[in-house]
């Protein structure tokens, strides 16, 4: 059967040549890179080439990266790192977003429970925050902002370099959770001013389990795991060598291509919502430009994300209701609430995110299943029944 992956912002596929890479580590350099026998310093060459690698792709130093197991450690240990920064000055104040993912917005209610104060903001209908509401919050207290550079959900793409500006003018740390954005959108911590940055290997056709964190020199990090020397005394554990080369060769990779590919799937995109919002009663989540190359998220007025998530993939089509993390829990997803979705409407939502392994065929293919299985779910819906009885009003036109 036809299989169609187009839920490429929970994961992705990993490139074939990252594939390759990681398994010629894995079979050839199991040195410690710790080790001072020849093994053991081929296996920190290695690392010290990856390093070299992730800085390169971001404008940063290699001594500025800090490999983790992921985005979500990135993103515990840049909060911590600030606050630990500011405590020691009296400022426990810390700004953020309604709609961050679940490894900042836990991180900062765990501050809140350490006397810390938070601020999220509000991100609008289009679901993008103005420079002017963060400078509205900061005051003499903040110890950090933190923004996400693209959302994970709607994929709307945050005013990043305007915010560093704003922050290095003030004088506070800014750190950004770029896990959607590193690979598909160019990124330089030095020109957009950024502080922190935290990404995750996954999410670029590298594999899983290895991210890591951009520091600013002169940054002192805060450290969440104890033990040896690796990382520079920052982040102890042998090193993960087969994820990390892995990683740090699919990211050149996507770096390289980076325009290559955000015009083709950008075009894949417009192709998509193009023809989803043909159907009735649908709207198109975030803004339709300040977007994702890839990604796609509508609402269907009367039907339940769940339902047709699963009919999708009877149909050989692997999407998202929201946010893999959230998905399993009956909650409506937090971003779409804070973009002003009621509840009930919140719940009909769907997610393609596409890549550039994804054709014009694929496309073509969800834009004529999707409408049918709205279609057929609808008609089971005793809510879409009311809607079109006149019993209640539309909330989409
Ligand atoms: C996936 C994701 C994370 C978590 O990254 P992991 O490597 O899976 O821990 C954090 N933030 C955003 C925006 C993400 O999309």
């Amino acid at each position: 059967m036809r299989y169609v992956y187009a839920d490429n912002a929970a994961t992705t596929k990993m490139s074939e040549s990252a594939l390759k890479v990681m398994i010629e580590n894995l079979e050839e350099e199991y040195g410690n890179p710790s080790s001072l026998h020849t093994v053991g310093q081929k296996a920190a060459v290695k690392l010290q080439n990856a390093r070299n690698q992730v800085a390169a792709c971001l404008g940063a130093k290699p001594n500025e990266i800090y490999f983790t197991s992921g985005g979500s450690e990135a993103d515990n240990q840049a909060i911590l790192t600030a606050a630990a920064i500011g405590a020691k000055k009296g400022k426990k104040h810390l700004i953020s977003l309604a709609i961050e993912h679940h490894a900042v917005l836990h991180t900062l209610e765990r501050m809140k429970k350490q006397g810390f104060e938070v601020t999220l903001l509000d991100v609008g209908e289009k679901g993008i925050v103005s420079v002017d509401a963060v400078r509205a919050a900061i005051r003499p207290d903040t110890a950090l902002v933190t923004i996400m550079f693209a959302n994970n959900e709607i994929g709307t793409i945050q005013p990043i370099a305007e915010i560093g500006e704003l922050c290095r003018e003030k004088g506070v740390i800014f750190h950004t959770d770029a896990v959607q954005a590193v690979g598909h959108l160019a990124i330089d911590v030095e020109a957009m001013k950024i502080d922190m940055l935290s990404l995750s290997g996954h999410k670029f056709h590298g594999p899983k389990g290895v991210g890591a964190l951009y520091v600013r020199k002169g940054i002192p990090v805060t450290n969440l795991i104890e033990g040896g020397a690796q990382e520079r005394g920052k982040r102890a554990g042998t090193e993960n060598i087969p994820a990390i080369v892995a990683m740090a060769a699919a990211m050149e990779e996507a770096c390289a291509k980076i325009d290559e590919n955000s015009a083709y799937v950008s075009a894949l995109r417009d192709r998509l919502i193009e023809g989803l919002s043909k159907i009735p009663h649908s709207r198109l989540n975030g803004d339709a430009k300040k977007r994702l190359p890839g990604n796609v998220n509508f609402v269907f007025e009367g039907i339940e994300g769940e339902s047709l998530l699963l009919l999708l993939d009877d149909k050989g089509i692997a999407a998202s209701s929201g946010s893999a993390c959230t998905s399993g829990s009956l909650d409506p997803s937090h971003v779409l609430l804070a973009i002003g979705l009621p509840h009930e409407v919140a719940h009909g939502s769907l997610r393609l995110t596409l890549c550039e392994y994804n054709t014009e065929e694929e496309v073509d293919y969800i834009v004529k299943t999707v409408p049918e299985i709205v279609a057929y779910l609808r008609d089971m819906s005793p809510v879409w029944e009311g809607l079109v009885k006149g019993e209640s009003d539309y909330v989409i036109q």
